[in-house]
């Protein structure tokens, strides 16, 4: 499946937040749009020629529109992808919205992100790809694959020791989402229940998203 390979600051600069999609940088003064960053070298506005001149700009489409964007880009999916994921959450019974950030929590990708074994989910992804991500004892390389209530994801034995992840446990201090039980020194995660809407800290508005898709 195609993704995203451009430069990726370029959108944070564009939903004007931070998405996190660089791991370490995004923590520290490199960051383009953080908040500790003097005016002089802050660049938190939209990207290109007329960036400065579209922060003037709204409407209630383009609030929409952008939620919609932020989110896509928060978990790494192409428009397809997301819209496909949103039709099937629009079946599911309950809340709409909350049904799409829940199916996208599940992905295995975000999983491994949430884990901490990735610093980013574009990583955390790599990972998946690259065969280093086990559910229930078996190797899967599919970062769209849903993660079930009960699953158990861990790294496979061979990768536990693998420089940058064992890095990345050690220094990134984020919390295991209460869905998440950690195990075996954090190499392993078991899901204990569905994520609700409380337990997703993504700054994401999903009735927006709703609104969007449903003109
Ligand atoms: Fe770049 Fe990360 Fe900052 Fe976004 S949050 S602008 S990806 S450094």
């Amino acid at each position: 499946m195609a993704r995203y390979t451009g430069p990726v600051c370029r959108l944070c600069r564009r939903e004007r937040t931070k998405l996190f999609l660089k791991g370490e940088r995004c923590y520290s003064l490199k960051c383009p749009v953080s908040e500790a960053v003097t005016d002089r070298h802050s660049r938190a506005y939209p990207p290109g020629e007329h960036g400065r001149d579209r922060m003037r700009q709204g409407s209630e489409y383009l609030a929409q529109l952008r939620e919609k964007q932020k989110a896509r880009r928060i978990y790494g999916l192409l428009e397809r992808q997301f819209r496909n994921l949103y039709a099937e959450a629009s079946r599911q019974p309950g809340i709409t919205g909350e049904n799409l950030l829940r199916l996208l929590e599940l992905r295995l990708d975000n999983v491994t992100f949430r884990a901490t074994w990735g610093a980013s989910r574009a990583q955390a992804r790599q990972l998946v790809r690259h065969g280093h991500i086990l559910v229930n004892g078996r190797r899967v390389t599919i970062p769209s694959y849903r993660v079930r209530q009960g699953d158990v994801v861990s790294l496979k034995p061979s990768s536990r020791e693998l420089y940058f992840v064992r890095r990345n446990l050690d220094t990134l201090d984020r919390p295991l989402p209460l869905w998440l039980e950690a195990g075996e020194n954090r190499t392993q995660v078991r899901v204990t229940s569905l994520p609700e809407r409380e337990h997703i800290d993504e700054p994401v508005r999903e009735s927006l998203i709703v609104e969007l898709y449903s003109k």
